[in-house]
Parts: C-alpha cells; sequence; structure tokens
C-alpha cells in the first residue's frame, strides 16, 4: 500500500513536473496577435520576397507609414535574388523578419527541422541586410510548443495577427476592402493585419485603400517592432571569414546599412 501510494504520488509528480515544463517552454516563447501601442497599426505582408514588394514598400512610403516583410528563403523565389529590393525596403525604415525557409508547417517537423529552417532564413537576411530578425511568422499562423521553444531560444517573438485581410483565400481586392473597413468599424485598439506580398491586388488596390481607411481613423502606421515596443533586429552572427570588421551591438538607424553586410552576389539557395 506503502508502496503503491509512493508509485501514484510519483507518478502525479512526474506528470505535472512534465506539464510544468510545457507550460514554461510554451509561456517562455512570446507569441505576439497584438500591437502594444494604443492607436498603431501594423500591415504586415508575407510570402516574399516577390515582385511587388519594392512598390508596396513606396507606397507606404508615400503616406509616411512603415510595413513589415515576412520573407521566405526559398518559397516564390531565392531570396538573394531579391537581395536588392529587400535593402531597398531596409532603407526606407520598413522591417524586414522571418517567415521561414521554404513555408513548411512548422509545427510538424522536429526541433532541429524547425531550427534548421529559422537558422537558413536568418543567415540569409543577415547576408542581405546584416542584420538578423527578431520576429518571426509561422507559415499558416502554425505553431506548437517547440516552434515557440525554439524560436525564444533563438531571440526571436512569434507573431500571427488580429485581422486577416484574406487576400490568400481568393477574396477580391473589393472584398478585403470590406474586411479592413468592418474591422475598423469595430474600433479596435491596435491593428495587426495580415496581407501577403505576393498579389497583385494586395499591393495595388487593397494597400493604398487599407493606408487612408486606418489614418483617417487615427491610426498610426508602424513596424511590428514598433507597435509592440521591441527591437526589429537581433545582432548579427560573427561573420565568416574573420577578417570583416565586428558588427555593431546595436539595430542602425533607419536608412543606414551597416558596414559589414556582405557581397550576396554569387550566392544561391540551392
Ligand atoms: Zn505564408
Amino acid at each position: 500500500m506503502k508502496v503503491a501510494s509512493l508509485l501514484f504520488f510519483a507518478g502525479v509528480f512526474a506528470s505535472v513536473q512534465a506539464e510544468t515544463v510545457n507550460e514554461v517552454l510554451r509561456r517562455s516563447g512570446v507569441v505576439i496577435s497584438e500591437c502594444k501601442l494604443p492607436k498603431t497599426a501594423a500591415l504586415t505582408f508575407d510570402d516574399g520576397p516577390n515582385q511587388y514588394n519594392v512598390d508596396i514598400g513606396t507606397t507606404l512610403r508615400k503616406y509616411g507609414a512603415k510595413g513589415t516583410f515576412f520573407i521566405c528563403g526559398n518559397l516564390y523565389h531565392c531570396i538573394y535574388d531579391y537581395a536588392d529590393s529587400v535593402r531597398k525596403l531596409f532603407l526606407q525604415g520598413h522591417q524586414i523578419a522571418s517567415h521561414s525557409w521554404s513555408h513548411p508547417d512548422l509545427a510538424k517537423l522536429n526541433v532541429s527541422a524547425i531550427t534548421a529552417e529559422l537558422e537558413k532564413t536568418d543567415q540569409a537576411i543577415q547576408d542581405i541586410i546584416g542584420f538578423r530578425p527578431a520576429y518571426m511568422r509561422p507559415p499558416y499562423g502554425s505553431y506548437n510548443d517547440n516552434v515557440t521553444a525554439v524560436a525564444k531560444a533563438r531571440g526571436q517573438d512569434v507573431v500571427i495577427w488580429n485581422f486577416d485581410s484574406q487576400d490568400w483565400n481568393s477574396l477580391t481586392a473589393n472584398q478585403s476592402e470590406t474586411r479592413y473597413s468592418d474591422f475598423v468599424a469595430t474600433k479596435p485598439n491596435t491593428v495587426l493585419a495580415l496581407n501577403h506580398e505576393t498579389y497583385n491586388t494586395t499591393a495595388h488596390e487593397v494597400l493604398p485603400y487599407a493606408i487612408k481607411l486606418l489614418q483617417k481613423n487615427g491610426y498610426r502606421l508602424v513596424t511590428v517592432a514598433e507597435c509592440v515596443g521591441g527591437k526589429p533586429y537581433l545582432p548579427p552572427k560573427p561573420p565568416k571569414p574573420p577578417h570583416l570588421p565586428p558588427p555593431p551591438p546595436h539595430s542602425p538607424p533607419h536608412g543606414h546599412l551597416p558596414r559589414h553586410f556582405l557581397d550576396v552576389r554569387g550566392k544561391t539557395c540551392s
């Protein structure tokens, strides 16, 4: 009886401990679905880099707005082939963030595969702009304890959204615009909007509509990092070869590429 009781309590203790470890892991990874600063709106664009990214950046800039681009290493295009446009967005003050290398459902991968997806992307972004992204968005918004734990270990916050334009879901520009209007009519404190840079209609119709709508309703259009009061980038890993100058400890002011960014000509995704 005594032994049975001991075993019972040992079992309970072990399961409580296991739960606690999982809980801690889950909670230790930050998952952001809303901006924190009142009356801020963060427009985000997934699945690039792609052909409309510079148009999107230019339209945002025209209205004094900033956006956030969750880009992949190799989804529709190899990131290195779009290095110039990604740098241009970065120099305009838009935020460059990670959307994994090949856009898998990260919740279906093991820890080492998740790590590989994020590391390859972070390294490519570092090669292009000189810094690693401090924020990542899991493809399909799909994450589990492993994803949040890996992101946390890498110093990254996981970003979801509180508004979905559903441009990915075959909606017309008008339908996405109506979704924006309906959401803004609910007077949300903040807006963290999911869009995709891969659609012509998103870049050239929905975006100007959304910017004007949000600004008319008093929202400040900022990056994800700004709307949550965080820093957009992590320091780069020390570059190889070692003769390059050491990286600066902090993110650069907008409009400046760090001196240590690498020449990515000739780099490929294969
Ligand atoms: Zn995606």
